[in-house]
């Protein structure tokens, strides 16, 4: 009987998870190969088949067979699939049916008004143009967060969205930690004198590059017979099932960097999507379990393995090999400070591993301001800008590359947006770290262009796990405890303070 009913559950889960697959398709080829005049009409088919999937969850058929499902969920160990698969669903099932379908639509109509006036606001520095729809998104968001009632901070509900276990409380006593750390080593770095990285901005056609980061990934362990890789204006990953995880990147002729670390870091994303137990096809576990530790994954092959000293070891000669007139005369040492360069940025998607958790933590510090209501959003441009300088030292000369700068608050809600990023650094460096006590050879193994070690171990620890876990009961047993920021600290005190004075 009970059999039955989880069997029943399984296949309902299935067709929905389908209808969501088929509309990442449809959104994968509005990037790829859609003519621009096929957008009103691809919108619309995505928000039917959205509205269909959403219409068959909320079913509440599927409410009592969670119900039903109870009794033998709590005879199961916590960490076996099936216990897991009903917690999972009913976590996703009790959100999906306490906002009303109306608020959501209500959003969707006004974010949707809003990034149309933001995108002309930012090019002509007009704050006060997008003023009163970021209030409304603020408005939102409240409301939004109070269908939830119960919570600590009203953050809460909008940071579990996108990092299921984790709470406002637990995410300012990491930033704040890390932010009285990571300031002086920025302030520290600025002092001393810029790296010179004009030699990843001469002329590297784009064939060239595009074959030598296919080739990198596929060291890394993607694989091709379950994924591709596309070009579009806008790097991303998305999986359609576990055996077609694709990638996007953005590559730039006169910039060496852009698209090969795009492709380092879309691979991170995918590897982790590549790596969930075959069986949980289908169903909601196949899926990271949350923003930030899927940027842990992006972010360890991107920068841990990526723009370290003994990745490079092995590739430059490679990378020397396809650009021997661009690099030829340019030694791996000199390679490796441009590819680490840091420096002050105004623009958060610019900037390099040091600055860039300053950007995200003060997003996330004015998030929970502007939702406690304790910052008005007409005050933000110039908090924005105090906040720049004492971080980091310099103020943005206006708003465009201000507080205008990203998409997120005109295009979504307040709350949640930016916080796994940085999360996703302190996590790359605990998860390496773990991996690094079972497998001290790992840095040879890199210099020798060989990860199927780290590879099997994040598979076994993390990857194969999907949503089984939330991030903090994963993170505790992949690497021994909770989250914390000493090996995050660790590595940037060890790599930069060989490339600089600290
Ligand atoms: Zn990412």
């Amino acid at each position: 009987m009970l059999e039955t009913k989880l069997q029943e559950l399984k296949t309902r889960l299935a067709e929905i998870n389908d209808l969501h697959a088929a509309n990442g398709v449809l959104t994968w080829d509005q990037t790829i190969y859609m003519p621009p005049d096929g957008a009103a009409a691809r919108g619309r088919q995505i928000a039917t088949l959205a509205h269909i999937a959403h219409e068959k969850f909320i079913d509440p058929a599927v409410g009592h067979l969670l119900d039903d499902l109870r009794p033998h969920e709590e005879s199961l160990p916590y960490d076996s699939a099936d216990a897991s698969l009903i917690r999972i669903a009913r976590h996703d099932y009790e959100r999906a049916i306490r906002v009303p379908p109306q608020f959501m639509a209500q959003i969707f109509a006004h974010t949707a008004e809003s990034y149309e006036v933001w995108s002309r606001a930012r090019p002509d520095n007009d704050f006060a143009a997008v003023q009163p729809y970021l209030e409304k998104t603020v408005e939102l968001s409240r409301e939004l967060a109070n269908f939830s009632p119960g919570y600590d901070h009203i953050a809460d509900p909008l940071i579990d969205m996108s990092d299921y276990g984790m709470k406002a409380a637990d995410v300012r006593t990491l930033f704040a930690e890390l932010r009285k750390q990571q300031v002086p080593i920025v302030r520290a770095i600025v002092a001393q004198e810029a790296a010179d990285d004009s030699c990843l901005h001469q002329f590297y056609p784009e064939d060239k590059q595009l074959s030598f980061g296919a080739e990198v990934i596929k060291r890394f362990g993607y694989d091709f017979r379950r994924g591709r890789q596309d070009k579009s204006p806008h790097p991303y990953m998305i999986n359609f099932s576990i055996s077609d995880v694709r990638i996007t990147t953005r590559v730039k002729e006169r910039n060496l960097g852009e698209g090969l670390f795009s492709s380092l870091h879309e691979a991170g994303h995918a590897l982790y999507e590549q790596g969930v137990r075959r069986d949980f096809e289908g169903l909601p576990l196949a899926s990271g379990t949350s923003a930030g530790v899927h940027e842990s994954q992006s972010r360890l092959w991107e920068n841990q393995i990526g723009r370290s000293k003994g990745f490079w070891q092995h590739f430059y000669p490679k990378l020397q090999a396809v650009f021997p007139e661009q690099l030829g005369n340019v030694s791996v040492e000199t390679f490796y400070r441009a590819i680490n360069k840091v420096q002050r940025s105004l623009i958060r998607t610019d900037a390099d591993e040091v600055t860039y958790n300053l950007h995200v933590m003060m997003r996330f510090d004015f998030e929970l301001d502007l939702l406690e209501g304790r910052l008005a959003v007409r005050d933000l441009p110039e908090v924005w800008r105090e906040r720049f300088k004492t971080d980091m030292g310099i103020a943005p000369p206006d708003d465009r590359d201000g507080v205008l700068q990203d998409v997120h608050w005109y295009s979504g809600i307040i709350g949640g947006a930016f916080q796994g990023y940085t999360l996703g650094n302190i996590l790359s460096a605990q998860i390496f770290d773990a991996a690094l006590r079972v497998h001290p050879n790992l840095p040879d193994e890199i210099a020798q262009g060989e990860f199927s070690t780290l590879r099997t171990w994040l598979i076994d620890n993390i990857h194969q796990y999907g949503r089984m876990f939330t991030a903090p009961e994963l993170i505790e047993r992949a690497t021994g405890s909770p989250m914390h920021i000493g090996p995050y600290i660790n590595y940037l005190y060890t790599k930069y303070g060989e490339l600089y004075t600290l």
